[in-house]
């Protein structure tokens, strides 16, 4: 099964086969968050999707090694050399010192995480446990002449580096074009070239996360942990690097131009990039304040939001739509997977008390069959959806004695329901022990015994009232001869 991945690299702009570098072995890296404030839903978006990823690829018995970094140094405002550092203005702000920001926003980070069910990475590695690997980085790109020192401050060297390697190959844009979009120098500007980046900023007095270098007190650019933490752990060239989509034009190009620079050698095999979360076609961000956070959606506590929805609707909400595909978020659309995911969980439920036949009505196999396709190509979780709605339906209708399953398809069935369910798309059952679940029961298991007695005094016009009204509040009984049952659709 592992060879028939096919993988869309957002470096040749089309769907290629998935080779790993070592067979059965997958090298994965992806950019983590920038931890000076709570992640908000769009950042989550980005980790699902690789979640959803990772899940696979162990599904398909690959060895992982996925690494997940969390940026806790050098990200200045606007994303360029220039402005304020993030965890420094935070700090200030939050009248903290910049690693309890770092600490906060790390531990807020991993409970969100974890509520939506996210697997841990196998390395965590931040920006400040990495100084020196990065100042190693830097002192080989400056000897091999792609950079120059400024009063303290390293440059890359843009245009020396586009005469020998491509740079701008990732969004297949030429340097003249990538210069139309950015400024002239001014006179202050010390860079040499309007592209060139930094890969060492020069401390300010002021300026309170920084560390001993060869070119003074200082701290890293923000693209250059990525390379060093990435080739430290999965080496020179590894399989597959990832993130969001807006990181490909600057974040990433800077990647891939500092680590070839560096090794003379392509850093990564296949890039993938998520596409973004946006609300009425914004894109959400911080900045635009449509950012709604985790702890709100769950709440319901925003101005967007109807209500709240649990951790699992929203990650199935994800879920519902391609990862390179835009998701706009709407409480309709929230609503409509918050009955999809229970549709699901209640088949499931219903897959275990399913009665065998000699026969089988539906193609179990090639359900199975279908599952892996959607998921072989590009990891298209829809298509998975609709394949696992057509199992859902099937156990509806053989519980309902419209259709059959023989022995073997019931377990083949089973198999394909929870691998691909829990393990794939990392869904769980919510809620199903808590106290109020077990009252619900309680209190149906009294209303269809009632209703039972009602029948038997052959009072159909009141059983009849009692199904409908519980069908109201979306409480389904049916009458099997076997006596009847309730779900929650
Ligand atoms: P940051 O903490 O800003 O470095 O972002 C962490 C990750 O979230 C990056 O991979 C971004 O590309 C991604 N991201 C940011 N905004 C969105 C969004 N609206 N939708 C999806 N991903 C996003
Ligand atoms: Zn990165």
């Amino acid at each position: 099964m592992q060879d028939q991945l096919i993988i869309y690299n957002t470096l040749s702009r089309t769907k290629e086969k998935f080779v790993p570098i070592n067979p059965g072995m997958v090298g994965l890296y992806v950019c983590g968050p920038t931890v000076y404030s709570d992640v908000h839903l769009g950042n989550c978006r980005t980790f699902m999707s690789f979640d959803l990823i990772y899940r696979y690829l162990l599904h398909l018995n690959f060895k992982v090694r996925y690494v997940r970094n969390i940026t806790d140094a050098g990200h200045l405002e606007g994303d360029r050399d220039e402005g304020d550092d993030k965890f420094a203005k935070k700090a200030k702000l939050e009248q903290l010192e910049p690693m309890e920001i770092v600490q906060k926003y790390s531990l807020g980070f991993h409970d969100v995480m974890r509520e939506f069910n996210t697997l841990p990475p196998s390395i965590e590695p931040t920006a400040t446990g990495h100084i020196c690997e990065q100042i190693e980085m830097i002192k080989i790109i400056i000897e091999k002449g792609y950079a120059y020192i400024k009063n303290g401050t390293v440059y890359f060297d843009v245009e020396k580096y586009n005469r020998e390697f491509s740079y701008g190959q990732l969004t297949n844009r030429k340097m003249d074009e990538l210069l139309e979009g950015t400024r002239e120098l001014s006179g202050q500007d010390e860079k040499n070239g309007r592209l060139d980046f930094a890969l060492w900023i020069q401390a300010k007095p002021e300026t309170l996360m920084k560390w001993p270098s060869p070119w003074g007190w200082g701290f890293p650019g923000w693209h250059i942990e990525c390379s060093a933490m990435s080739s430290k752990y999965l080496g020179e060239t590894f399989d597959i690097h990832g993130g969001g989509m807006d990181l490909q034009a600057t974040h990433h190009t800077n990647e891939i131009a500092q680590s070839q620079a560096c090794n003379h050698k392509a850093p990564v095999n296949y890039w993938m990039h998520t596409n973004m979360l946006t609300v009425n076609g914004v894109r959400m961000s911080k900045t635009a304040g449509n950012g709604f956070l985790p702890g709100e959606l769950f709440t319901g506590d925003h101005p967007l939001l109807e209500k709240g929805y649990s951790p699992m609707a929203v990650r199935f909400f994800m879920l519902q739509t391609h990862y390179r595909s835009t998701l706009d978020f709407s409480n309709e659309a929230l609503q409509a997977s918050e009955k999809g995911y229970a549709r699901l969980m209640t088949s499931i439920k219903t897959l275990e008390n399913l009665k065998i036949s000699d026969t089988s009505t539906s193609n179990i196999q090639e359900l199975q069959n279908n599952c892996y396709n959607a998921m072989n190509d590009d990891f298209n979780s829809p298509i998975l959806i609709a394949n696992l709605f057509e199992g859902a339906r099937i156990i509806n209708s053989v519980n309902d004695s419209k259709e059959t399953i023989t022995a073997d398809d019931l377990s083949v069935l089973k198999k394909t329901m929870h691998d691909f369910v829990f393990d794939v798309m990392g869904l769980r059952p919510e809620n199903n022990n808590s106290a109020t679940d077990k009252a619900l029961q309680g209190v149906m298991e009294v209303i269809l015994e009632i209703r039972k007695e009602i029948k038997a005094k052959k009072d159909f016009a009141a059983s009849d009232k009692l199904r409908d009204d519980l069908n109201k509040i979306n409480i389904t009984i049916k009458d099997t001869k076997d006596g009847a049952t309730w779900s929650v659709q």
